[in-house]
């Protein structure tokens, strides 16, 4: 009886006081923290709870379309696009929707994040592309030389050139490709202090988080250069290398692929530099050749993963 009451007292004090008005306009805000992460089967969606929300739709749009397309309507804060096709970049937003008394009530769009997947063949060899000391004028040819491919490579970038080639390094995460720290400045790691190299490699983190939204996970250190104080405080898996083709001494893009094509077998980690016009002529040469060779061309981490 006591609810009843309660109820009865809530409705009368609604119709007397305001009799005409409708139901306050429900106000959604655009899911916040939205995320995709290319995972083995599929690209994976994530975004935060939106205060009100009853379901969220997710849109998206495959490279070259003219307009998204509604994919899911679901309750969950995450999603996983299993039906994305592999070596192809797909662009996605994400809404939050509320219904009540018959109107749909539904938040701005999220920021569009565009990601893609491959499938990898551990059965397959594979060999892994590293590019140093850029990002640089010349590592878009590369990535477009990967993306006709769909090959992929990991680049261990120098902090201080991150701000300057922003939209470069945006690409290659979005292509699947993997960005590696490089220090801050290409310093000599091999014998500097703790905190010097803390620094270097904190600052460069936080540059490529500002702009990919993550910190790499690995790190090559300039001029392969290692100490027991870098070991101690890199904090990250240091990545050498298995075959280097000398590209920054040659200058020279036919030395550079015989270098590669003569040495490669299954599981190599090549070195290259995305800082020299033949290197890049280079790439352009080396990624349609491997791959006709039979060689999966993965990031480091998935080189090691397999
Ligand atoms: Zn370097």
């Amino acid at each position: 009886t006591e609810q009843t009451t309660e109820e009865n007292t809530e409705a009368t004090e609604e119709s007397t006081e305001a009799p005409e008005v409708k139901p306050d306009a429900i106000k959604l805000t655009k899911p916040a923290s939205f995320k995709t992460t290319a995972i083995k089967d599929g690209i994976k969606l994530s975004w935060k709870k939106v205060s009100k929300a009853q379901q969220y739709e997710v849109y998206r749009k495959k490279k070259g379309a003219d307009s998204y397309k509604l994919i899911e309507t679901t309750k969950k804060c995450a999603y996983k696009d299993e039906t994305a096709k592999y070596g192809v970049t797909y662009a996605y937003k994400v809404r939050a929707i509320a219904v009540s008394e018959g109107e749909t009530y539904k938040s701005k769009y999220t920021e569009v994040k565009k990601c893609c997947t491959y499938r990898i063949d551990p059965s397959k060899p594979m060999v892994a592309l590293t590019f140093d000391d850029g990002p640089s004028i010349y590592t878009p040819g590369i990535l477009d030389a990967l993306e006709e491919n769909q090959c992929r490579a990991t680049f261990f970038e120098v902090g201080n050139r991150v701000e300057q080639y922003e939209d470069t390094v945006l690409r290659i995460d979005e292509m699947g490709c993997e960005i590696g720290n490089h220090s801050y400045d290409h310093a000599n790691l091999g014998n500097a202090s703790a905190s010097k190299i803390r620094k270097e490699i904190s600052s460069t983190d936080a540059k490529i988080k500002k702009v990919i939204g993550k910190k790499p996970v690995l790190m090559r250190p300039p001029y392969g250069s290692i100490g027991t104080t870098l070991r101690q405080n890199v904090g990250k898996p240091m990545i050498m290398w298995s075959i280097d083709t000398l590209d920054w001494k040659s200058r020279n893009a036919d030395k550079v692929y015989q270098n590669v094509m003569n040495n490669v077998s299954d599981g190599d980690i090549i070195l290259m530099h995305d800082l020299y016009s033949s290197s890049r002529e280079a790439a352009k040469c080396i990624i349609p050749e491997l791959k006709k060779k039979g060689y999966q061309l993965v990031t480091v981490s998935e080189l090691a993963e397999y």
